[in-house]
């Protein structure tokens, strides 16, 4: 038996880092919005735990104990008693596994053990649009109205998540950091479904601290607004960057123009909210 999930890609729609926690995590507030860009995660019964990926950019990745997907097996085989795109693909194989071994947890109780895997593991096992506290891991749904349109580029190499946050850091040093808010506006936006007014309220603080660490990110987001999106902002801590489209044919135009710059390693397009990881195979 082969047990197929789907999980997607997200970005935060808004991103507002607060102040350094004791545990080495930011106290956060995200407005998560997960995409239709899905990774495919396959889990089949077998013995001792066999990873393989395939994929754009799979070859690079780990197959040890320090892959993700690897620690998701083991973190619900010891919560069952049995035996990034990270996140996502962590936040496929928790759904995967919960129904290869019919362990039968609600989402919740895989959240709590998706949240020791990784901040953005908890958001992705719901999906659609929510905020996100704490270091992230706590979600909140937010109500939504309509389909967004976004183009996403992708670079060509990445950047350490951990290392951005301490860019973040030393930038703002000195500066007072204040508990972060959800921005009304941003909700708003969400709720009337008007992307003109979501373009307006993306904001992500890691931006200054990716752009410092990738200086060409700057000019990327720039082209995008150049060539016609409503806005462009930096998708969690980089580099993939998002930009926003009035609809599905801006959206190729946006695309298309991205593609043409040469200045990504590839352009992608999706809509959102999308759903959570989820079985797309019969469970039989
Ligand atoms: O939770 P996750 O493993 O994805 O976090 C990766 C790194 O990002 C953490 O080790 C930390 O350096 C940084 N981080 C943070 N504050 C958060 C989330 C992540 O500083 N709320």
């Amino acid at each position: 038996m082969s047990i197929v999930v789907r999980a997607p890609a997200k970005i935060n729609l808004q991103l507002s880092v607060g102040p350094l926690r004791d545990d080495g995590y930011h106290e956060l507030v995200s407005v998560f919005h997960a995409v239709s860009l899905v990774d495919v995660v396959t889990g089949q019964r077998g013995e001792g735990v066999q990873v393989s990926m395939s994929g754009e950019g799979s070859e690079s990745l780990a197959t040890d104990d320090s892959n993700l997907v690897v620690q998701a097996i083991h973190a619900l085989a010891q919560h069952a008693g049995g035996m990034a795109g990270g996140s996502a693909d962590a936040a496929g194989t928790l759904v995967a596994c919960d129904a290869l071994w019919g362990t039968g947890l609600s989402r919740e109780e895989l959240a709590d053990i998706g949240a020791r895997l990784g901040s953005d593991v908890p958001f992705l096992l719901f999906g659609s649009n929510a905020i996100g506290r704490g270091r992230g891991e706590e979600i909140m749904p937010v109500l939504g109205r309509g389909q967004f349109h976004w183009v996403f580029a992708l670079a060509d190499e990445g950047l350490s998540t951990p290392a951005v946050y301490r860019q973040c850091d030393t930038l703002r040093e000195g500066e007072q950091i204040r508990a972060p808010e959800v921005s009304d506006a941003l909700l708003h936006a969400l709720r009337q479904g008007d992307a003109n007014a979501l373009a307006a309220a993306l904001h992500n603080d890691l931006q200054p601290a990716a752009i410092s660490l990738r200086p060409s990110l700057r000019s990327l987001l720039e082209a995008g607004v150049e060539y016609g999106a409503l806005a462009g902002v930096v998708s969690g801590s980089g580099p993939t960057c998002a930009f926003l489209c009035r609809d599905s044919a801006h959206s190729i135009d946006v695309a298309v123009a991205m593609t043409a710059t040469g200045m990504c390693r590839t352009v992608k397009r999706a809509t959102g909210p999308a759903p959570g990881a989820r079985v797309v195979t019969p469970t039989g």
